[in-house]
């Protein structure tokens, strides 16, 4: 099943995301013979505008980091499309990709795992230059210094090392080197979920700055629809390796059409002593990927379930906010 998040805007996308499949197959027996598929991903369809945030919500496993990954092309997809510009990034190698490295960046959780322990701030910012062959040795120091400004940190920063940061600080580390190479999107996968909520909003803050200066894209990934709410135009809820429904950040907040993000929207705090917690609590884990329940998949877990969804899965609505779901099916 294809499902489509189509922006209304007259504007030219960006990223156009079409039916897009990642199944990782799975080695079973003695034999490690292939006999099934992590279905990780399958048939995910969207657009992001220039200068556009789309905020892609699910729970652990759902297969929003895997999305996200294919985006950046670390991993080959199985199946269909991705337009970047009108060029399908999903059918280059890996020489043919190079040069739309530079316009696609990521950012990770955990800094610390993308940023070399060894290297210093410095080096680790010089790097995106010298593999992309410019500049010289001190236009890249240049470019270093107004790097770490625009992030917030002080030019000394330069000779010191990763783990000498704190956890906000070496995201803004982070984010120094996503924008190095002035690219056009970058994919936040969970950029804020390891920090403090005051660092948070700091974090969020300085992203959406950068945004409005550069005219970046993000697709911004999280399992926290509170996180999501601050910086998306548009949001996306993802399950099971598929699209459940997107719309408008605040239609999505105020007109939940499907069970699953409205179990989401319960869950995020309610910041008066008063507010009396309608909080729908969902049972067990997302289901596995390799063997996906029947019909609507999220059908294990509903607490609106109904006979018809255990054996006959929802076709997306193509309406303003597309929802796939039995109840919204006319
Ligand atoms: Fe729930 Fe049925 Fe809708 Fe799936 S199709 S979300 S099981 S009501």
């Amino acid at each position: 099943m294809s499902v489509t998040l189509l922006n209304n805007a007259s504007v030219q996308p960006l990223l156009q995301v079409r039916d897009l499949k990642m199944h990782f197959p799975v080695k079973e027996g003695i034999f490690m013979r292939t006999g099934k598929f992590n279905k990780a991903v399958d048939g995910v369809s969207f657009d992001i505008l220039p200068g556009e945030t789309l905020g892609l919500v699910g729970e652990s496993g759902c297969g929003k980091s895997t999305l996200g990954r294919c985006i950046a092309r670390l991993y080959q997809p199985t199946a269909g499309e991705i337009l970047f510009n009108g060029t399908d990034l999903a059918r280059l190698g890996r020489k043919a990709m190079m040069p739309f490295r530079r316009d696609i960046q990521m950012i990770f959780q955990d800094p610390m795992e993308s940023l070399n322990s060894r290297h210093t701030v410095g080096e680790i910012l010089e790097e995106p230059f010298i593999v992309h062959a410019m500049g010289d040795k001190v236009w890249r120091r240049q470019r270093v210094t107004e790097l770490l400004e625009l992030v917030g940190l002080p030019a000394r920063s330069a000779t010191r090392y990763p783990f000498e940061f704190s956890g906000g600080q070496r995201q803004r580390i982070g984010i120094a080197r996503a924008i190095a190479l002035n690219p056009k999107l970058i994919i936040c996968d969970e950029p804020v979920s390891a920090l403090d909520v005051s660092i948070q909003s700091q974090i969020l803050n300085l992203l959406i700055d950068l945004q409005k200066e550069f005219n970046l894209s993000y697709l911004f990934i999280a399992h926290d629809l509170a996180v999501v709410k601050h910086i998306s135009d548009r949001i996306a809820i993802m399950y099971l390796g598929r699209i459940v429904e997107s719309g408008e950040g605040e239609s999505i907040y105020r007109t939940a059409r499907h069970p699953y993000t409205q179990s989401l929207i319960s869950a995020i705090p309610v910041p008066d002593p008063h507010h009396v917690s309608q909080r729908q609590i969902l049972v067990g884990d997302v289901p596995s990927p390799i063997n996906p329940p029947s019909g609507c998949a999220f059908h294990t877990r509903c607490p609106k379930v109904m006979d018809v969804c255990r054996s006959v899965a929802p076709v997306l609505t193509s309406d303003r906010q597309p929802v796939s779901c039995h109840l919204h099916t006319s």
